[in-house]
């Protein structure tokens, strides 16, 4: 679990749950992103890592081979309430999510702490005020999770 104090919103954001999209957010063009890998083995220790994701490339599971985390392959129409459900069913008041596409604008809404990256593909604009922070990039995204007093010093009121 990770625990972050956010002042000024008088709560203690206790994360135990980290929900990342693929395409986009951790990869480009269906490669992982060079650096991610190792983040996400930092951030296992920590809590547990999902990734979800629609496969549109073909290839998640080479990709994210070695990394400590639970894939889960949606597949079928409404992604975007497949990726909301499956936050809920976790416990949005204790998962982190992170995402770009338009389909991830309802998991970054439900969760507790919402991160929307923008990266090469660009973040859909609805995501906007369903996330809680915009990130330049993946790294941002997860260095906020690893050094938490960044999160502080955005979300604080
Ligand atoms: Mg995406």
């Amino acid at each position: 679990m990770i625990k972050i104090n956010i002042p000024g919103k008088d709560e203690t954001l206790a994360i135990k749950h980290l929900v990342l999209d693929f395409n986009g957010t951790l990869a480009t063009d269906g490669r992982i992103k060079p650096g991610v890998a190792g983040l996400l083995e930092k951030l296992a220790a920590q809590l547990q890592v999902h990734i979800v994701t629609a496969g549109t490339f073909g290839s998640v599971d080479d990709e994210v081979h070695g990394i400590p985390c639970v894939l889960k392959i949606l597949s079928g129409a409404d992604q975007t309430g497949q990726k909301a459900r499956y936050v809920e069913e976790l416990g949005a008041e204790h998962t982190a999510c992170v995402g770009n596409g338009r389909n991830d604008r309802d998991m970054l809404e439900k969760a507790k702490l919402g991160i929307l990256v923008i990266q090469e593909e660009g973040a859909a604009a609805p995501c906007l005020l369903a996330a809680d922070v915009v990130c330049r990039d993946i790294d941002s995204a997860l260095q906020l999770l690893l050094q938490p007093l960044r999160l502080t010093a955005t979300l604080r009121t």
